[in-house]
């Protein structure tokens, strides 16, 4: 037994002495047999590199000459595509395109979709199908144009109950207005708040906001003038459809709307002019004089031919005379009767 242990001790050393410079010194590659890489050229989804070359032991690489480089030339991604032209494969909201092969998320130049037939809804894309918009559902929508009106008595009596009418002169033949209010209910001298209201379908909206004339209707209620201001109204909508701004113009001498001359706000402004009741000799005008002058004339002319037929120049010039002052007074008369409707 004794003599066992110095031979396993010299065994160990052994190994010992064998295994340890191998460790201490790492066999260095000499990079003898080296292999030519071939040039690559890149895509859009991989890389290509330089040719060169790269040791078949280690890995390394080397350029063409032998010179040790850091790492394999590279030549990074560029725009290769190789786009798959039988089929859309890329669609958004405005367009089609097609898609890489490579790489789905590459697609090449966006072309707007086009519907076959405009006038046919849903509109579809004639190229891929997207469907660019659905039929419309055309609301009707409520405009509201406010306004003021006033009345005001110019003669002696107090204006009674009355209602005026207005009307929106369409600018645009093609505007489809459904007017639901159109008349302001007065009672007496007072500004009233008026509104004219209408309905048109929502699609008709920004039509509209070209313009619309806005006007009284001009009846013939008795002692009354109407204002006859025509306004040019443009209604813009800030928030389709719910809110909308009114622009108020008036017409200049051409008819045209005055941009530079913008209103406030409409307003009209009607005129009551009646006297009390007239008692008899405080209008003589009318028609006590109207009657006697021309009653008279006929009876004239009926009695020259009965009397002495020696002056009948004298009574022609009569009858002229007086004839004519009899006209006269029935046309004054009736005038003044115009002028005081
Ligand atoms: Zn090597
Ligand atoms: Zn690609
Ligand atoms: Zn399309």
């Amino acid at each position: 037994m004794k003599k066992r242990i110095p031979f396993l001790a010299l065994v160990l050393v052994l190994i010992l002495a064998l295994a340890l410079p191998a460790l201490a010194e790492p066999t260095e590659c000499t990079h003898e047999r080296k292999n030519p890489v071939a040039h690559q050229e890149p895509n859009c989804t991989e890389r290509g590199w330089e040719a060169h070359m790269l040791c078949a032991d280690c890995g390394m690489p080397f350029d063409l000459a032998g010179s040790p480089l850091d790492d394999i030339p590279y030549i990074e991604c560029n725009q290769d595509h190789d786009y798959d032209t039988t089929q859309w494969g890329y669609v958004d909201d405005y367009g089609h395109a097609h898609t890489c092969i490579r790489n789905p998320e590459h697609h090449d130049e966006i072309r707007f979709h086009y519907p076959e037939d405009p006038e046919v809804y849903p509109l579809v894309c004639a190229e891929c199908g997207y469907v660019i918009q659905e039929e419309p559902v055309d609301t009707i929508v409520t405009v509201t144009l406010p306004f003021l009106l006033t009345v005001e008595k110019t003669g002696e009596l107090d204006p009674g109950p009355e209602t005026f009418r207005f009307v929106a002169g369409e600018f645009i033949d093609s505007v489809e207005l459904t007017v639901t209010k159109d008349s302001v209910e007065t009672n007496g001298e007072k500004t009233y708040e008026g509104s004219f209201v209408f309905t048109i379908p929502e699609s008709q909206l920004r039509i509209l906001e070209e313009g619309l004339l806005f006007y009284q209707v001009k009846e013939d209620a008795q002692g009354w003038t109407y204002d006859s201001t025509i306004y040019y109204v443009m209604p813009y909508f800030i928030d389709l459809p719910a809110e909308v701004e009114w622009r108020i113009l008036l017409l200049n001498e051409e008819g045209e709307p005055d941009y530079n001359n913008p209103q406030n706000q409409i307003v009209f402004t009607n005129l009551y002019n009646a006297q009390k009741p007239t008692e008899p000799e405080t209008d003589p005008t009318t028609e006590p004089t109207a009657e006697p002058t021309t009653v008279p004339t006929t009876e004239e002319i009926v009695i020259p031919p009965t009397g002495d037929g020696g002056q009948p120049l004298l009574w022609t010039a009569l009858i002229l005379i007086s004839s004519t002052a009899g006209i006269c007074t029935v046309l004054l008369g009736r005038k003044r009767n115009i002028h005081m409707r």
